[in-house]
């Protein structure tokens, strides 16, 4: 059974030309799927549906086997990893990694909540950060307690979307690196956005290709990159 399944997604802002049309694709349990293409073309609109933050139009969005399209994004066990990290400045590493789980009042007992954010550090290799402020972090660790985060919460997959945009070169081949090594540590499902060939080429066990909303191909790097 596929972790993440897309049948026939459809997205209408208005009147106009759907932002994403007619979309259907099967992610299998710990992929690692690329979304590419150029901007405008419905990549960040077709993640936002699959984690609950805009509606869908049409078609069915299908996680591990039940439809999600009417659940809260907190119900979808989801995790969205977004450009900037969004990480609290005045919180440490430990309250930042734990913050998911302090939502959901009493839910979990203050033992519980440390037995999770330690193990999600060990992990992650966050462990003698735990004390510190993000601002006193490298830009890999950052991103890894981002995904903390994520993991604390037990999320049943990873969503991207251009979390390296904003870096200069070499940082975002850092990052690049960080987050294959992460991604082979943790074999998470994963749907990453991004409009830069070296990392769906480096990172993608797919890609997917959309064009005005439309999915061109979903094939592996090789094949679609390594063309003569
Ligand atoms: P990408 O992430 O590939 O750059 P988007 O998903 O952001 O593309 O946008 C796809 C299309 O939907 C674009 O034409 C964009 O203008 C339109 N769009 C995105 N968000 C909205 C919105 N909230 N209201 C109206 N149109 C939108
Ligand atoms: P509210 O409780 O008012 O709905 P939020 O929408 O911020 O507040 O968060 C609700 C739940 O959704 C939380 O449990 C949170 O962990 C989860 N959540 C928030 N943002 C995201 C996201 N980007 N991706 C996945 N889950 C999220």
């Amino acid at each position: 059974m596929a972790a993440i399944t897309l049948k026939n997604v459809v997205k209408k802002y208005g009147d106009g030309y759907p932002a994403v049309n007619d979309v259907s694709l099967d992610i299998d349990d710990g992929e690692f799927v690329i979304l590419v293409g150029p901007s405008g073309c419905g990549k960040s609109t077709l993640l936002r549906m699959v984690v609950g933050l805009e509606d869908i139009s049409d078609g069915e969005i299908v996680i591990d086997g039940d439809v999600v399209n009417d659940k809260a994004p907190r119900d979808r066990k989801l995790a969205m990893v977004f450009q900037n990290y969004a990480l609290y400045p005045h919180l440490t590493v430990f309250e930042n990694i734990a913050f998911p789980l302090r939502l959901d009042k009493g839910k979990f007992s203050e033992d519980e909540v440390r037995t999770r954010v330690e193990k999600a550090a060990d992990t992650l290799e966050l462990r003698e950060h735990l004390d510190r402020k993000p601002a006193n972090l490298s830009g890999g660790q950052r991103q890894r307690v981002a995904m903390g985060r994520a993991i604390v919460r037990e999320a049943r997959a990873f969503l991207f979307d251009e979390p390296l945009s904003n870096l200069d070169a070499k940082l975002r081949g850092q990052m690049r690196t960080e987050i294959a090594r992460m991604q082979r540590r943790l074999g998470t499902t994963t749907i990453y956005v991004t409009h830069d060939q070296t990392e769906a080429m480096t990172l993608g066990d797919r890609v997917a290709v959309l064009k005005k909303g439309v999915l061109q191909q979903a094939a592996s790097p090789r094949a679609l990159y390594d063309q003569p």
